[in-house]
C-alpha cells in the first residue's frame, strides 16, 4: 500500500539514535537542548521547548497562558481532536470557529464576527488555537490585531507546518502569536517518533512551560521559596508532568531538521504534479495564498459537486487499489465525545462542506514519480467516467 504519509530515515539518522544510546545520557542530556537550538535558529524564536508530542506542547502552551475553569479556547473545527481537547484538560470550555471556503483556515470573518457576538455576551475567548491545516499558514496578521483588539492569547498549532513560511517568515517565528507548536509524529514533515515543540519569544512563558514539562520542579535557586539546602536540592513550585522528549528522540530530531529545507522542496515538487495533472478533472485542489509558502503536510481534494463519482466510491476505488488516501478531518464538534458536550445542535456548515469531500492525497518526500504517476492515472479514470 502506498501510505498518505511516511517518514523518511536515513543511515545518518540511525547512526545519530545508535550513538546517542550508547551514551551516558538516555534522557536530559545535552541532545535535547542542541535540538531545541536547532529548533531556534530554524524559525527565529528565541525559546523552544522539545517535549513528548504536539499533544503535551499544546497542554503546557494553555495552561503557561494562564487557561482553568471558566475560560474559553477557540479553535478550527477541521483539525485534529488534540488542537481542542487542551482546553478540556484544563476544565475550560472548547468553541469552534468556521473555516474559510478557500484555504479551509481558521476563518478571520467568521473569528471576527463570532468576537463581536461573544463581547456582548461577555465570554470572550482567553485562548485562540489557528491551525496551520495542511501546512498553510493562517492569517496571523489579521488574528494577531483581532487577539489585540479583544484581548486574547493566540497559540499556533503548527504541527503541520515546520519548514513553512508565512510572510516570508518561517512559520514558528512567533511574530504575530505568543506560542507556536510543532508536532514530530512520524506522518509530520520531521521526525522523532513521537515528539512535538513549544516555541516562544517570551522569557516568563518559555520558564512556566519549562517548570510545566517537569513536574513542576526546579533546581533554579532564583524560583525557590527560600533559599537552597544544597547541592541535591530542588523544589516543587507548580503542578507538572513528565512531558520530557529523551535523548533517542532528540538525536533524531537533530539528525532529520538537516534535511527540512530538502524535504519541503520535494514536497512542493510533488505537490506541482499534483496541480498539473490533475487541473482538469471535477476536482478542487488546494489553493494557496499569495503570503504564505505552505509546508504541503497534506495535499487534499476536493470532489466537485459535478463529477460523475462520490467521495465514499472515489475513496473505496483508490483503498482497492491499494493507495493509502485518508480524510482529513471529521470535524472535532461531530465527535460523540463532543457532541455529548453539546455539540449536536451546532453546526459549521464550511467545515462540513469540507469534509463530506475531501480526500487527502499520498504525500511524503519519498514518494517515488512511478507511485505518484499511478495514483494519478486512479484519479483520471475514475473521474473521466460518465
Ligand atoms: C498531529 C497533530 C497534533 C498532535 O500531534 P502529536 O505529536 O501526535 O501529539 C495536533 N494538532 C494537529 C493539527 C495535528 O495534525
Amino acid at each position: 500500500m502506498i501510505p498518505y504519509g511516511r517518514q523518511d530515515i536515513t543511515q545518518d539518522d540511525i547512526d545519530a539514535v545508535i550513538a546517542t544510546l550508547k551514551s551516558d545520557f538516555l534522557t536530559q542530556g545535552l541532545q535535547t537542548p542542541a535540538f531545541e537550538s536547532a529548533l531556534c535558529e530554524h524559525t527565529g524564536a528565541k525559546y523552544a521547548l522539545a517535549v513528548n508530542s504536539a499533544t503535551s506542547a499544546l497542554h503546557i502552551a494553555v495552561l503557561a497562558l494562564g487557561l482553568g475553569e471558566g475560560d474559553w479556547l477557540w479553535t478550527s473545527p477541521i483539525s485534529f481532536v488534540a488542537s481542542s481537547n487542551c482546553a478540556l484538560y484544563c476544565g475550560a470550555q472548547v468553541d469552534f470557529v468556521d473555516i474559510d471556503p478557500n484555504t479551509y483556515n481558521l476563518s478571520v470573518a467568521a473569528l471576527e464576527a463570532k468576537l463581536i457576538q461573544a463581547k456582548k455576551e461577555h465570554r470572550l475567548p482567553k485562548v485562540v488555537v489557528p491551525v496551520h491545516l495542511c501546512g498553510q499558514s493562517c492569517d496571523m496578521q489579521s488574528i494577531a490585531k483581532l487577539a489585540q483588539e479583544y484581548g486574547f492569547a493566540v497559540v499556533e498549532d503548527a504541527s503541520h507546518a515546520i519548514g513553512a513560511k508565512y510572510q516570508d517568515q518561517p512559520v514558528g517565528s512567533c511574530e504575530y502569536s505568543d506560542i507556536v507548536i510543532f508536532s514530530f509524529h512520524p506522518v509530520k514533515i520531521i521526525t522523532t517518533a513521537e515528539g512535538g515543540a513549544a516555541l516562544t519569544n517570551n522569557p516568563e512563558l518559555a520558564e512556566k512551560m519549562t517548570l510545566l514539562r517537569s513536574h513542576g520542579i526546579t533546581r533554579d535557586e532564583k524560583l525557590m521559596q527560600g533559599s537552597s539546602d544544597g547541592a541535591w536540592y530542588y523544589q516543587q513550585i507548580d503542578l507538572g508532568f513528565n512531558y520530557r522528549m529523551t535523548e533517542l528522540q532528540a538525536a533524531l530530531g537533530i539528525s532529520q531538521i538537516k534535511r527540512l529545507d530538502t524535504y519541503i522542496e520535494k514536497r512542493h515538487q510533488l505537490a506541482q504534479r499534483y496541480n498539473d495533472t490533475l487541473k482538469n478533472l471535477p476536482l478542487v485542489l488546494p489553493y494557496q495564498h499569495p503570503e504564505t509558502y505552505s509546508s504541503y503536510h497534506l495535499y487534499p481534494v476536493l470532489i466537485a459537486d459535478h463529477a460523475s463519482i462520490d467521495r465514499r466510491s472515489l475513496f473505496q476505488a483508490l483503498r482497492s487499489a491499494d493507495i493509502g488516501v485518508n480524510v482529513h478531518y471529521i470535524p472535532i464538534h461531530q465527535q460523540p465525545f463532543y457532541q455529548n458536550l453539546g455539540f449536536r445542535n451546532v453546526s459549521y456548515p464550511i467545515a462540513e462542506y469540507y469534509y463530506e469531500r475531501t480526500i487527502s492525497l499520498p504525500l511524503y518526500a519519498q514518494l517515488s514519480l512511478g507511485d505518484q504517476m499511478k495514483i494519478i492515472e486512479i484519479l483520471i479514470k475514475e473521474l473521466s467516467k460518465t
